[in-house]
């Protein structure tokens, strides 16, 4: 057996996918369903390194438990790292490498189909004809073709989402402080995000949630949206202002919302809560809205996504461990 790694905040899927893909059994994995914060880092004590995901809590205290256990490696199963502290892990010699590309057309397929089904009501029509109800009433959508599509964030998933609209017919708006040459191939055109609001039908985001970016849907980028607009969030959720979201639902101002990603996720996603009362009185009134659909962060939950995640992570372990260059190193 070589080196040890503890992977905190393991799903089932996490340990399927990496074990698949450690061949030979090279390393030795072992599976920890809590994350990693100042109450469980005891649980690395013994191991070479520590496997991460999004949701974990890497602060100085815990890297300093972690140097003393000697964990000098973290390997992140994402390509964010805000939930830790990079330069406290550099002052203690410990590596950190992530995976910086799961799969853009994972995410972008999700948030086309966010879109398709809030047209199309894919959601309700399944439930009816289950019950035998064959009634059309409510289920009217409306074509793609020819619709107006704004992209704000034309990186990886931006362009994968325009290259799917493009196929539906539509014309391609977009917005991004850096010019993309693959958007204007697709001929997408770009506007300032004042422009892109006014003309567009259907609005996907996909920039990062940054300070200038944080509440970009706000009550006043809201109301310059063509009345009736569908917005659709893969991105992270503190991109909008979930309050103002509400009042332009109620107003009818926003026609349809499509969200994969919530403002206060972390005390919600991942887990089965359909036993608990959810005391989020904002996520739950997003709920009411026959024209809102959520999922819990699964755009990158795909067969392909999940494969590289795992042979990305082993990769970089690897590397760090035999003392080779790695690219994936923060
Ligand atoms: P990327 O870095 O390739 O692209 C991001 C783009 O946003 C860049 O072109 C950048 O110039 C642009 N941008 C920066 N500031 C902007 C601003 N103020 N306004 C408009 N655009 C701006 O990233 P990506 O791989 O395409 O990922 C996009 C986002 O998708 C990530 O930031 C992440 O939050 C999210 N994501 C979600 C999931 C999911 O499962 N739902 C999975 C992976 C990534």
């Amino acid at each position: 057996m070589g080196h040890k790694v503890a992977v905190f905040s393991s799903k089932k899927y996490d340990e399927r996918f990496l074990t698949r893909y450690n061949k030979n059994d090279a390393i030795a994995l072992t599976f920890f369903e809590s994350k990693l914060s100042r109450e469980t880092v005891e649980l690395a004590n013994g191991f070479d390194a520590v496997c991460i995901f999004v949701n974990d809590e890497v602060d100085a205290f815990v890297l300093e438990k972690l140097a003393s256990f000697n964990v000098n490696v973290i390997a992140l199963r994402c390509a964010g790292f805000n939930n830790l502290d990079l330069q406290k892990a550099k002052a203690l010699d410990i590596a950190v490498c992530r995976v910086p590309e799961y799969s853009p057309e994972a995410v972008a397929e999700h948030a086309v189909g966010l879109a398709l089904t809030l047209s199309r009501k894919f959601h309700k029509a399944y439930n009816r004809v289950r019950e035998n109800n064959f009634s059309l009433s409510g289920l009217r959508g409306f074509n793609f073709h020819n619709k107006t599509v704004g992209i704000i964030g034309t990186g990886k998933i931006g362009i994968a989402t325009m290259r799917i609209f493009k196929g539906f017919g539509c014309k391609l708006v977009c917005y991004d402080p850096y010019q993309n040459e693959q958007a204007i191939a697709l001929g997408a055109e770009y506007l300032d995000l004042t422009d892109l609001l006014q003309c567009a039908d259907i609005i996907s985001l996909h920039c990062p949630l940054m300070p200038q970016t944080q509440y970009m849907i706000n009550k006043a980028t809201l109301t310059q949206m063509k009345r009736g607009a569908m917005l659709i969030n893969t991105s992270r959720g503190g991109l909008i202002d979930s309050e103002a979201v509400i009042s332009a639902l109620k107003d009818k101002q926003l026609g349809y919302l499509g969200l994969d990603v919530y403002e206060l996720e972390s005390e919600l996603f991942f887990e089965d809560l359909s036993s608990e009362v959810i005391d989020d009185d904002v996520f739950q009134r997003l709920l009411t809205f026959p024209n809102v659909l959520i999922t819990g962060h699964q755009g990158f939950f795909t067969e392909e996504a999940l494969t590289t995640i795992a042979e990305t992570t082993l990769g970089n372990l690897h590397q760090l461990f035999n003392k080779q260059p790695c690219e994936n190193l923060l």
